[in-house]
């Protein structure tokens, strides 16, 4: 019986602490507001900044943004004080292979990586990047379909990583740039022989029905490769891969189901080619001629140029074992493409930001800021392609780009004024994503 009454009196107490516990917790339906003290912000709808500003989010959205000087935050509240720093839009890298990684340039790991090795690198370079203060990025190629399954993970909450905007595995022509060329013919990597791994399509009908399957499995973006490559083997970077009437095809396609199409392309043809396609960022666009540079600007087509990297392939890339015949193309590819950026800058093409991260380390993405800078943008343009300009490109307005009433909590900060010196978005202390803090090395709190 005296055992009976204490368990009967231990399940009330427990049943008591549960409902004490619960009714600690925030009344469902109420979300939390926190409020940001920010002494400068760069808001990315202006070339210019605002100071003394409180931002407040209210769960994983921006509520409100007032002068500091005529608003009072509540007692009480949670407030993040970034008040001797500048607050920035969520950075955005619209050219990222969350896959690939910078230290296997050696062809063997072609035959050797797995799937299973592939999607381990891309859980901790999406954290690489998210830490980075990039806190949206669109993958375009990775095996099928790596980048799908890591965006539904980390919106899950399963892995931590910044927003992803998927695509499958370029698409390529057979012996062009996403294809595995110059091996016998009884070399075989097909992980999918009736889909050509969901990536080689020759000719209409076929580019048809791989858009189609790519959609099928959840891309949000088709990529197709529209000339040859740098890092490929037995194509030349400047050659056109596609024909305009298989490329229009892809485009369709990829617009019939609502999805962005975003095209590689070196060679001045090719970027022509894609452009009359309609297609809308062209990749690289290293050696566009003054004729496609008018094309763009009159389709509205988005350059989205890869300035920094060649710094590392000439560098690090030649120690991982890259093969002589890709380190000759990048050296014709590498400066060219600089030039052309300078060209397409003075004469106002639409440009976004994207890097081509996993060629060169994960989480390095704003070293390509400074050579935006160096090659004709002016700090304000270069952040800019890379918040307002990106989130346009990649059809996100509604949600991220720009720190707006509506928009996503998606906040970084930096000590440094990044106007008077771009490089300041290499040191991102502060992160923020929905809302919610992912990385801290500058407010008071954090500097404790
Ligand atoms: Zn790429």
């Amino acid at each position: 019986m005296k055992s009976k009454t204490t368990k009967i009196l231990a399940l009330i107490l427990l049943i008591a602490g549960s409902v004490a516990a619960f009714a600690q917790q925030p009344a469902k339906g109420a979300p939390r507001t926190t409020y940001i003290r920010a002494g400068h912000l760069f808001d990315a709808t202006s070339d210019s900044l605002r100071d003394n500003v409180i931002i407040v989010i209210t769960g994983d959205r921006i509520q409100n943004i007032a002068p500091a000087a005529s608003f009072t935050i509540p007692a009480g509240a949670t407030v993040i004080d970034l008040s001797h720093a500048t607050v920035l839009p969520g950075l955005i890298d619209c050219h990222t292979h969350m896959a690939a990684r910078a230290d296997r340039y050696d062809e063997i790991f072609r035959f050797k990586d797995t799937p299973f090795s592939h999607a381990f690198a891309a859980v901790v370079h999406a954290r690489k990047t998210l830490e980075a203060g990039f806190t949206t990025i669109r993958d375009v190629g990775s095996p099928p379909f790596l980048a799908v399954d890591l965006r539904n993970s980390i919106n899950e909450g399963l892995v931590p990583g910044p927003r992803i905007v998927a695509s499958g595995p370029g698409i390529s022509i057979t012996g062009g740039h996403g294809d595995l060329n110059n091996y016998s013919p009884q070399t075989r990597v097909t992980m999918f022989p009736e889909e050509r791994d969901f990536g080689i399509a020759d000719g209409v009908d076929q580019i048809r029905h791989v858009v189609r399957a790519q959609v099928k499995y959840g891309v949000d973006v088709i990529k197709i490769l529209a000339t040859g490559g740098v890092l490929s083997k037995g194509d030349s970077p400047g050659a056109p891969q596609y024909t305009v009437e298989e490329l229009k095809a892809a485009a369709e396609e990829a617009h019939m189901a609502g999805r962005k199409i975003a095209a590689h392309a070196h060679g001045a043809q090719g970027i022509k080619n894609a452009i009359i396609a309609g297609i809308d960022s062209i990749e690289h666009a290293s050696l566009i001629d003054d004729e496609g540079i008018r094309l763009a600007k009159e389709h509205g087509t988005y350059l989205v140029m890869d300035i920094y990297n060649d710094d590392y392939i000439l560098g690090k890339a030649i120690e991982f074992g890259l093969p002589r015949e890709n380190v000759d193309k990048e050296r014709m590819v590498g400066q060219r493409q600089r030039e052309s950026f300078e060209r397409a800058v003075k004469a106002g093409v639409k440009m976004a930001f994207g890097t081509d991260a996993g060629v060169y380390p994960h989480g390095d993405n704003s070293k390509q800021f400074f050579y935006m800078v160096k090659f004709g943008m002016t700090p304000a343009q270069a952040i800019r392609a890379a918040t307002s300009n990106a989130a346009d490109l990649i059809g996100r307005t509604a949600d991220v780009g720009t720190v707006e009433p509506g928009k996503f909590a998606d906040l970084i900060a930096v000590s440094a004024d990044p106007l008077h010196d771009v490089r300041a978005l290499e040191n991102v202390g502060f992160v923020m994503k929905g809302g919610a803090v992912v990385k801290d090395a500058i407010t008071n709190k954090g500097a404790h």
